[in-house]
């Protein structure tokens, strides 16, 4: 279980936390990320959306959820989804206001491709139960990837992959400071983070948020990417002040993502 993998991270011996830590570098939107957003989504689904996700995950739809959040990123390394690998993300011009599916996301390669890829295989009753579960699994991660701003950066720099950055006398890179670093530094377990986060969801921003399209939420997340993620001092230091923003603009993507992916799903198991 993913949840108690984090929570128990301090028992772990000394080799196991560095296969960990490695692990976590190699994957996109933090583990936690797509954890605390799997559970704020699994608080809000209709009575019919949390049927169907027991039908198809099997078990509590909390749980299976959060297991399930992660577990594209666990398959990168399979090469018989090497199709997906350009799902996670999506790269837009610098100077972009706008995104143009044949510009930025060619054969729906990318993650807000990919969302509405596998919105339809959950709708499509005709879709077999192994491709509704894969599908499931997938949006459940996608959602996330797409609020994460740097998974909606530019192609130059790799979504920040390339830009070296300092951070609490640590040396890592701006992709990663987003994903992981930042969220980190809260030193909350999931079900904390969650809690917090939730407690701050008012039902008029909910309302506000559970409109509009994969396509406009890229937008949103490459407009954060450029005006707060990319903006650094020349030596790449990382000022408490930036951290400060960018942790205030993760919570809040965390809070929509949730949110959203739950309106999504609600959406596709109409009652
Ligand atoms: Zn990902």
């Amino acid at each position: 279980m993913q949840l108690k993998r984090i929570r128990t991270i301090r028992n772990v011996p000394r080799t196991g936390l560095a296969t960990i830590l490695i692990m976590s570098s190699l994957m996109g939107f933090g583990f936690q990320g797509h954890q605390i957003v799997a559970t704020i989504a699994s608080h809000r689904l209709s009575a019919r959306a949390q049927a169907e996700v027991v039908r198809l995950l099997d078990g509590n739809p909390t749980e299976s959820m959060v297991a399930a959040s992660t577990w594209a990123d666990e398959i990168r390394s399979d090469s018989s989804y090497d199709y997906a690998r350009t799902f996670h993300y999506v790269n837009l011009p610098p100077d972009a206001s706008d995104y143009q599916a044949e510009r930025d996301c060619p054969d729906q390669a990318c993650v807000v491709g990919a969302i509405r890829r596998y919105e339809k295989v959950l709708a499509d009753s005709s879709a077999s139960l192994a491709e509704q579960q894969e599908a499931l699994k997938f949006l459940i991660h996608f959602v996330g990837d797409l609020h994460q701003p740097l998974h909606a950066g530019l192609a130059a720099d790799r979504g920040g992959n390339d830009i070296t950055v300092i951070f609490n006398g640590e040396t890592s890179n701006l992709h990663r400071l987003w994903d992981y670093l930042l969220i980190e530094t809260r030193q909350l377990s999931v079900e904390d983070y969650t809690s917090e986060l939730e407690s701050k969801i008012k039902r008029w921003d909910a309302a506000q948020w559970s409109k509009g399209q994969p396509e406009t939420w890229a937008v949103e997340s490459f407009q954060l990417a450029r005006n707060y993620a990319y903006p650094l001092p020349e030596n790449g230091n990382i000022s408490p002040d930036y951290a400060k923003k960018g942790l205030i603009i993760l919570d809040l993507q965390m809070e929509k993502a949730g949110v959203r992916l739950a309106w999504i799903l609600n959406q596709i198991y109409r009652q």
